[in-house]
């Protein structure tokens, strides 16, 4: 007999025990996610000869795209699939486009990676969307739950981040794979474990009673009238067909500012329609989701110049001081370790302050999450102190940095995926965790645009130059940080207004 809606949100201790389920789905999607992402500059690089500014664009357009899509599988669970079968539908894309990797990604590159774009679009919301509705809306305990869950977000992070690349360079198991193989395999094992995502999420379902029914189900709490089957069926050869337009656009990255430019405008406006329709009550909730998806498009913008600047920053004005570690491996997976084990404790010390009545309410959190991120950035600054005549600098130094934001994204992160669920009405759910991550999209779009003017600013020079002009950037964005945290802190009472009972 499946649990009721109301029988699973009053579950008892900490988290809700279907909460590891959906942490497992989600990790093996991220491990796929990771993976891919982690190959493709080098593969390009390597394999298909492409210049290095342009697999670098091409690698922000895929991220930009693949984080735009989540507003589109976002609003398709809501209207039409529902949460379980969006998330089921992209994964099955996603494996497809593994599949395609794996069996040439010399020849079928983009298009596999197109798969992989538009299934993720489908994936990913949909699974934070139904952690959510594991709580009841004012359940102090969900932003815990989310906490843990992005430890599962990283865990497959850092070991796709890993593997693959490391199976596909030939660094790993190069004895027993023949080097003809690699990339297949490296592909192929991203195939793999989305297999093992999904068939853990059947299993899933069965404990989570009406959570993700399609709209119309005849069980589904809000009840509607059933989806004709060809809306159904329409959404899914829809979504194919954005298939070759991603490849075309991904391809062409003059595209990408186009549909910068005019996704975000579009789905404002989609916003407001949408907003015409709900109680004043509904609608200033959906104001307060706006300010948090806003200030985190500045978040990501500093935050994601990890996969910029920073990586050319590890690679030339860093020593190997930790234990030996190549800072460039510090730098892309030292936030995915250290989240691994602080997102459970954070989570539990929110609710141990919550039983003191002491838990710093949402904004706060976002505010702190500035903070954190801009004293972290102030850090990367400071490394310069510790700089020799030749412009390298302290990796440990280094790490207490990435140390600190990553204190900062566990106050915004997790806690903004949480807010979504609370401040959205139950038939928007999905589309505002796609405009959260839609949020991400235009916080990487942003990074790649710091990123690229701190490196022209710095051609021709010498290394100790790059130092002092990379540092004096970061001392920038810490201080856009503090000021975004400061200023998030003082409207915090008028947003309050705005969320009404939500914390
Ligand atoms: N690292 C997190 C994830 O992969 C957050 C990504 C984001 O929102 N930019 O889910």
């Amino acid at each position: 007999m499946s649990k009721t809606l109301e029988e699973i949100q009053n579950f008892e201790g900490k988290y809700p025990k279907q909460i590891w389920s959906l942490f497992f789905s989600e990790m093996w999607e991220r491990f796929c996610f990771y993976g891919m992402r982690g190959m493709l500059v080098f593969f390009m690089i390597s394999q298909l000869d492409f210049h290095e500014s342009e697999a670098n664009l091409q690698y922000g357009a895929t991220q930009a795209f693949v984080y735009a899509f989540t507003f589109v599988g976002g609003l398709f669970a809501d209207k039409i699939l529902g949460f379980r079968k969006s998330l089921f539908w992209g994964g099955l894309l996603m494996i497809v486009g593994s599949l395609i990797l794996a069996a040439d990604p010399h020849k079928f590159f983009f298009l596999g990676i197109a798969f992989t774009v538009v299934g993720t679009g489908f994936f990913k919301p949909n699974i934070s969307s139904m952690v959510g509705q594991l709580y009841k809306p004012n359940d102090s305990r969900a932003d815990a739950g989310f906490s843990l869950f992005y430890a599962g977000i990283n865990l497959g992070a850092l070991l796709g981040g890993y593997l693959c690349i490391a199976i596909g360079k030939g660094e790993l198991f190069a004895s027993i794979i023949p080097e003809e193989l690699r990339w297949h395999l490296a592909f192929g094992f991203a195939a793999i474990v989305m297999v093992i995502s999904l068939i853990n999420f059947v299993f899933t379902q069965k404990s989570l009673g009406t959570i993700g029914l399609q709209p119309g189900h005849p069980n589904n709490e809000v009840k509607s009238a059933p989806i004709p089957k060809w809306k159904e069926y329409g959404t899914y050869v829809l979504s194919l067909i954005f298939v070759p337009i991603i490849m075309i656009m991904v391809a062409k990255t003059e595209y990408t500012d186009y549909f910068m430019w005019t996704i975000g405008p579009l789905t404002l406006i989609y916003l407001f329609y949408e907003m015409t329709k709900v109680t004043p009550s509904e609608r200033k909730k959906l104001w307060a989701a706006l300010v948090f998806i806003l200030f985190s498009i500045l978040f990501w913008g500093i935050y994601e110049q990890s996969g910029g600047s920073l990586s050319i920053f590890a690679a030339k004005n860093l020593n190997k001081d930790l234990l030996g570690l190549d800072p460039n491996g510090v730098n892309n997976s030292g936030g995915a370790f250290f989240i691994i084990f602080l997102a459970p404790l954070i989570g539990l010390l929110w609710i141990w302050l919550n039983k003191r009545k002491i838990e710093p309410n949402t904004i706060i959190k976002f505010g702190l999450g500035f903070i954190f991120l801009g004293l972290g950035y102030y850090i990367l600054f400071a490394t310069r102190l510790f700089a020799d005549l030749q412009g390298i600098t302290s990796l440990n130094f280094f790490t207490v940095a990435l140390l600190v934001i990553t204190l900062g994204e566990l106050c915004l992160s997790p806690i903004g995926l949480s807010i979504m669920t609370k401040l959205s009405t139950k038939n928007l759910q999905g589309m505002m965790m796609g405009m959260w991550f839609l949020a991400s999209a235009y916080g990487q779009y942003v990074a790649g645009i710091i990123g690229a003017g701190l490196a022209t600013a710095k051609e021709g020079s010498t290394n100790y130059d790059a130092l002092i002009t990379y540092t004096d950037g970061y001392k920038q964005l810490g201080l856009y940080a503090v000021i975004a945290g400061v200023v998030l802190i003082l409207i915090s009472p008028f947003v309050k207004k705005l969320m009404q009972e939500v914390k």
